[in-house]
């Protein structure tokens, strides 16, 4: 028998039990003849304490190290130095008998939850860094979260079914990973970006409701918060307006909350796509706390200071109690740190409504009555401060929302355990793209405009392409998007029109999503759907930004595997076998 026990199970009413515990040696001591070793495994630790000069361990002590896999026989006693910080810390076991079951080597870094290792080392022995009680918890959340979506959609009567991952390119936005066929020389399968095509395939083959837990790959520059390789919750159904959807999966959420981390959500608040990108500057803004956009243009404009005269917006937000924690140099380092190319603003205008009056960086051009108005319309008061941008209208909001975010940090306003979700609705159907002088789909090709658009796409002219609204919905959490789908369209003709809009000729389209349309001939039910991001939903429910440390094997972010060393090289016969190897020149 290797255990009666786990290591985390043993309480002050064992005390007296003949147990049998095996583990890990996380650390051991001597202290004039006794050995104590901490014991673990992934239920906890507990506290062994042999008596090395016993006849039977003789010489044993000498042998351990770290990592050691152990197997005790001892009895459970009372420990007179109790740890109150250990579930098991209120006893230990006297081993009469100690084996060494397996041996380690030194281990490149402390495994406990602040280890020493950096990234590199960690990913490289990541069986040695899932051993860690942190990574090991986040694992095991991820597995929870799992079961539990599982029991929700099912009990909604909804169908998991496997969907292939040797497919045809689906266009998601970004590249696709291809795989050599070798049975069919000179052509390529494409790893699905999503199981999208196919979602909508199962709806028009009656399944009505579908869902996967299902991994995507997408060939994109790596972020903290991306993967080459990912998981959605991916689900689709039939017979449903975007109403239905969201609250079907507001439903799913909430559920998940409170199941896997006792949290009761409050019902979710919606915005429409507009609306967020005018308060917020963003589409997924984060609502833990207000710093709302307030527009200035009417009160700013026309007193002689060029760069808001000329500008198309001008629009601030109240730094509330900030005026005296931030000096001079402080804003200065705030304004180099906007000027950095990833974010690239101009400049940055601040007021600060001191005890003392007003003191701003415009004091030439404005009296303070003016500034006045301005602090007034932003419901701002003594103590706080205004930081205020201006130039061209979109980029000036996605530079305001950064600076947003920013001081939310600083300011400590982004609390740990509050959850702030919110339905983001409403989103273009299109977006032009100077570069390309083309539309794209702001969802996917495959989302429907909204009822009342779909004449004006069939028959409007260019400038009316950029007005159409979808029904495409993002869930945004905490000022993360953890999920986003949308209400499809089912009918052929719209579906061409689209594919026309986004730049495919008709023999493009038909060779690429012929097998779709031609589905939609025979009866497609309305239909629409949702994915989240299941491993950002892990890591924004746990209140972390990095979605690695939920994957028990992630990439770096050069794209490589550093356990297995993947990508790498492969035989010259293989590539042959794939007519993929250079031949060489005569
Ligand atoms: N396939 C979409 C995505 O991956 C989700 C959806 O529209 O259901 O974002």
């Amino acid at each position: 028998m290797y255990r009666t026990h786990d290591c985390g199970a043993l309480r002050i009413e064992n005390v007296g039990q003949e147990v049998v515990l095996s583990g890990w040696l996380q650390a051991s001591r001597d202290f004039g003849g006794l050995t104590f070793i901490d014991l673990r495994d992934r239920y906890g630790i507990t506290q062994l304490v042999f008596n090395a000069e016993d006849e039977d361990q003789a010489g044993i002590d000498a042998k351990l190290g770290r990592e050691y896999v152990l197997r005790a026989t001892g009895k459970v006693r009372e420990r007179s130095n109790k740890n109150p910080n250990r579930p098991t810390g209120d006893i230990e076991i006297e081993v009469s008998k100690l084996e060494i079951l397996n041996a380690s080597k030194v281990p490149p870094f402390t495994i406990e939850d602040e280890t020493d290792g950096g990234d590199d080392i960690r990913m490289r022995y990541r069986y040695l860094d899932l051993r860690r009680p942190q990574v090991q918890n986040n694992i095991i959340f991820r597995s929870n979260l799992a079961i539990e979506t599982r029991k929700y959609l099912a009990e909604q009567r909804f169908v998991e079914v496997e969907t292939p991952f040797l497919i045809k390119s689906t266009p998601e936005g970004a590249r696709d990973f291809v795989v050599p066929s070798r049975m069919n020389q000179g052509q390529f399968y494409a790893l699905p970006q999503s199981p999208q095509t196919f979602k909508q395939i199962l709806m028009v083959a009656g399944m009505d409701r579908y869902f996967q837990i299902v991994k995507c790959f997408r060939d994109e520059d790596l972020r903290a918060d991306r993967q080459p390789e990912f998981t959605q919750i991916d689900c689709e159904m039939a017979f449903v307006t975007q109403e239905d959807i969201l609250n079907t999966f507001e439903g799913l959420t909430k559920y998940l909350f409170k199941t896997v981390k006792g949290v009761d959500l409050p019902d979710f608040p919606r915005m429409s796509y507009d609306e967020a990108m005018k308060r917020y500057g963003s589409d997924k803004p984060d609502l833990r706390f207000d710093m709302e956009f307030v527009e200035l243009n009417d009160v700013a404009k026309g007193h002689g200071f060029s760069v808001f005269d000329d500008a198309e917006l001008i629009v601030g937000i109240c730094a509330e109690g900030q005026a005296s924690e931030f000096s001079n140099k402080d804003i200065k380092k705030l304004t180099e740190w906007m000027q950095r190319p990833q974010i690239g603003a101009k400049g940055l205008v601040n007021v600060k409504l001191t005890a003392d009056g007003i003191k701003s960086s415009v004091g030439k051009f404005y009296t303070d009555e003016q500034i006045k108005t301005w602090a007034d319309k932003m419901g701002a008061k003594e103590g706080d401060m205004l930081l205020i941008m201006s130039g061209e209208e979109e980029k000036t909001r996605k530079q305001l929302n950064e600076l947003r975010l920013e001081m939310g940090r600083r300011m400590g306003l982004m609390k740990e355990g509050d959850f702030k979700p919110l339905w983001v609705v409403d989103f273009p159907l299109l977006e032009w793209d100077e570069e390309s002088e083309r539309f794209h789909a702001m969802h996917h090709p495959f989302t429907s405009p909204k009822k009342e658009d779909e004449e004006r796409m069939l028959n409007g002219d260019h400038e009316t392409m950029k007005s159409l609204r979808a029904d495409a919905y993002d869930l945004v959490l905490n000022g993360s998007e953890i999920g986003g789908g949308s209400i499809r369209i089912h009918d052929r003709a719209l579906q061409s029109r689209n594919f026309d809009l986004l730049g495919f000729t008709k023999e493009e389209a038909e060779a690429q999503f012929g097998f779709l349309m031609g589905a939609f001939e025979y009866g497609a039910p309305p239909h629409g759907g949702i994915a989240f991001g299941f491993d950002r939903l892990c890591a924004v429910m746990n209140g972390q930004s990095s979605i690695r440390d939920f994957i028990a094997f992630p990439k770096n972010n050069q794209g490589r595997d550093m356990m297995i060393d993947a990508p790498s090289p492969i035989d010259m016969e293989q590539l042959e076998e794939l007519e993929l190897a250079l031949k060489p020149k005569k």
